[in-house]
């Protein structure tokens, strides 16, 4: 197995902590299925800014470029104000079109829904989140969302080809175009074109209100979720609510040229620096990663780690009950790997 180069983005709040702790266990997994990782480490945002004068240096550029894939802790957003979002500058720099998020229950979390597995396919580069905004005069704000037949049709096939290669039967488009009958309109014309070339997989549309509702109701009547990107941003943290919360949920985000795997949380200030993250999200980001790469074993090893961890339920971080801190946590998961 070559050597895997993979630039790491720690981020900022709790975002240096979990991508330590990810690192200490992809290493430590490495050991045991010969994996080999080398880390090419560039930051982004506010620290970034602060020593280099840039929130995304060009070395970090140069370095997802070289090595297509990045491992990325969160970056805080300012609200309201302050620089444009490091996240959703990186996944249009590299066109980062497909925001995949598997929402999958783990043992021994107590839930409403247990046994819950449900995917997200998002739309990464356009709509509202694209922050097309102008104010108009001091008085009015405009937000411009666009959506594309190319933006949609490829999301809808990343959507159709994963429910083909992983047997999964049924896609739900989620959108509003019973209000926005021009764009989401045109997403679901694509989304229904790309469903008549996949005729083994049942599609339906829902619109995303209701959407709400039935994931509280039933979330189990889901099976892949299609959707726009502000749609998905929102679903994707109710989706996290019904399995135990934002500490848990993995993503990827593929582009043709690069692929970057973040949690879907963000930089959680008002736990940063505390040793009390879960680092469980970016940990099942860091699986999917190895996957990509192929390390079928290394991906293995450390998923049946990390649920044996949860179904023991002895450490446990704090979010979902537990009182272990983020070290002991990846620690306890380490320690599974050999057990
Ligand atoms: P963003 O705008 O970057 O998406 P957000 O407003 O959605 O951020 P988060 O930073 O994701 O907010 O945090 C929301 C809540 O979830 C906070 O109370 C935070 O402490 C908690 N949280 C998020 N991630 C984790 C984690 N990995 N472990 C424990 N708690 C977390
Ligand atoms: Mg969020």
């Amino acid at each position: 197995m070559p050597t895997h180069k993979i630039t790491l983005i720690p981020g900022d709040g709790i975002g240096p902590e979990v991508t330590a702790a990810t690192v200490k266990i992809l290493e430590a997994a490495g050991k045991i299925t010969g994996a080999s990782f080398e880390w090419h480490t560039h930051n982004a945002g506010a620290d970034a800014f602060a020593k280099t004068g840039e929130y995304i240096p060009q070395s970090l550029y140069d370095s997802v470029k070289e090595n297509k894939v990045a491992l990325k802790g969160p970056v805080t957003t300012p609200i309201g104000g302050g620089f444009t979002s490091i996240n959703v500058t990186l996944r249009k720099k590299f066109d980062l079109y497909s925001n995949f998020r598997p929402v999958k229950s783990l043992p021994g979390i107590k839930t409403n829904y247990p046994n819950l597995d449900l995917v997200i396919f998002r739309e990464n580069t356009e709509d509202l989140y694209a922050g097309l905004e102008v104010m108009i005069n001091p008085d009015i704000a405009q937000s411009l969302k666009i959506i594309t037949r190319k933006g949609s049709l490829r999301i809808a096939k990343s959507a159709f080809e994963y429910a083909r290669r992983h047997g999964r039967k049924k896609v739900h488009a989620i959108h509003k175009a019973n209000i926005m009958k021009l764009s989401d309109g045109l997403f679901l014309k694509c989304c229904k074109e790309v469903a008549a070339e996949y005729p083994e997989i049942t599609y339906a549309e829902h619109i995303v209100d209701n959407t709400c509702m039935q994931l509280v109701m039933n979330p189990f009547q889901y099976d892949i979720i299609l959707t726009e990107n502000l749609y998905g941003d929102i679903l994707s943290d109710l989706c996290s609510g019904l399995i135990g919360g934002l500490g848990l949920v993995p993503g990827a985000n593929i582009g043709v040229d690069a692929s970057i795997f973040e949690a879907v949380h963000g930089s959680a200030p008002d736990i940063a620096g505390q040793d009390k993250a879960n680092p469980t999200a970016l940990l099942q980001s860091a699986v999917l990663m190895l996957h990509h790469l192929e390390e079928t074993a290394t991906a293995d090893l450390i998923q049946k780690a990390l649920e044996r961890v949860y179904a023991e339920g002895k450490t446990l971080t704090r979010d979902i009950g537990g009182t272990a801190g983020t070290t002991a946590f990846s620690d306890a998961v380490v320690a599974a790997l050999s057990a």
